[in-house]
């Protein structure tokens, strides 16, 4: 089992197949792109599952592929194939913006995809175009779809929330998940990157999105499937909030989440600069080139790549393992006030 320093289990791991994306998504890329790696520095996906399988050797079951956009990169189905055909793989899933999902979805399921992660940021086609700088809102609708229609369980919808940009939204999203069997996420937007697009005036606390919801709608607790955090109502919520029995279920996360009485889907916030829940992070990150982060913004990173490619044992492939696990920091500093950056790209580690 992999067991940090404050007695963290790390169960899950986020593997960014790429850099690249296809989307310049205005929080997350300058317009112009960032500088790929060459195709020699990523992981092959041989590589990709012989960390893989270390990391099951170690007791962690539940993996992610992200990226920059992974259904860009050629052959994904093969990965997925690859790893869910792996003994000891529990948990399945993907992070994508949706655009290249239409076509995917399907060899994805049958490869033994559980389930995907979807970003969308507006519901309002000319916005969303204008957030990712050239998207095509119709076809992550159709991309929505297909993961519905090819029975991807549950299809998550990640809406990072930006004052003046967004925020007015909110309420159509919450709409969208009570006709529509998603799991929308409101994220709290994060500083990343250097010279990013972030400003403290941008920033919404979850507390102020959930009010926001509240004005209209009633919201029922779902107890939380997160290993060991506390549930909702641990957490000291207002009264107006209804407990329900049946069981949430299938995340790694820390997002917390809440159903409108009588809606298909649900609503949930992931607190990540207001309510940090480091103290029940569960997991590590592959970025595409091969290095391991033991946390999304300490840039520490450990390097398996020259273990991978110049014939290290297994053994060494799992000491170095380990050492990611133990430099594990227990929180991050940063906060919605500061105006300091962290300094990862998104898009390099995978969210
Ligand atoms: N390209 C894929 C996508 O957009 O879903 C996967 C990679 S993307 C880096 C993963 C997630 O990180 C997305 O949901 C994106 O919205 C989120 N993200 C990127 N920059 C962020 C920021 N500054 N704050 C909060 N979330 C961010
Ligand atoms: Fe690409 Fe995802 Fe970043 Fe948007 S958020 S630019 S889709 S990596």
């Amino acid at each position: 089992m992999l067991i940090d320093p404050y007695s963290r289990v790390i169960d899950y791991l986020r593997i960014s197949i790429t850099d690249r994306c296809n989307l310049r998504c205005i929080y997350c890329m300058p317009p112009e792109g960032l500088e790929p790696k060459g195709r020699e520095e990523m992981l092959r996906y041989e590589e990709i599952e012989r960390v893989a399988r270390e990391f099951i050797q170690l007791g962690v079951t539940r993996f992610r592929i992200t990226g920059g956009e992974p259904l860009i990169r050629k052959g994904i189905t093969e990965l997925i194939r690859g790893l869910a055909g792996l003994d000891g793989v529990e948990d399945l899933s993907l992070t994508t913006n949706g655009l290249l999902l239409d076509r995917y979805a399907l060899e994805l399921k049958q490869a033994g995809l559980r389930r995907v992660n979807i970003s969308l940021d507006s519901l309002d086609s000319e916005r969303y175009h204008y957030i990712t700088r050239g998207g095509d809102f119709h076809q992550v609708l159709r991309g929505i779809r297909s993961a519905l229609e090819v029975g991807l369980n549950p299809v998550k919808l990640n809406v990072v929330v930006i004052r003046g940009v967004n925020d007015d939204e909110v309420l159509d999203f919450v709409e969208l998940a009570r006709t529509l069997p998603v799991w929308v996420r409101f994220i709290e937007f994060m500083p990343m990157g250097g010279e990013s697009f972030w400003t403290p005036e941008k920033f919404i606390p979850s507390e102020e999105v959930k009010e926001r919801v509240l004005e209209r709608y009633s919201l029922e607790a779902l107890p939380q499937w997160s290993s060991g955090g506390p549930s909702a109502l641990e957490q000291g919520l207002s009264p107006a909030f209804h407990p329900e029995t049946r069981s949430a279920m299938v995340g790694n996360g820390p997002a917390i989440y809440w159903r409108t009485p009588g809606a298909v889907g649900r609503v949930g916030f992931i607190s990540s600069m207001t309510q940090h829940s480091c103290h029940r992070c569960n997991r590590l990150r592959l970025t595409a080139e091969g290095r391991l982060r033991s946390c999304l913004l300490a840039d520490e990173e450990i390097d398996l790549r020259p273990s991978l490619r110049e014939g290290g044992t297994k053994e060494a492939l799992k000491r170095l393992i380990e050492r990611a696990a133990r430099s594990k920091p227990p929180g991050h500093q940063l906060s919605p006030a500061g105006r300091s950056h962290a300094r990862g790209q998104m898009s390099a580690i995978g969210g």
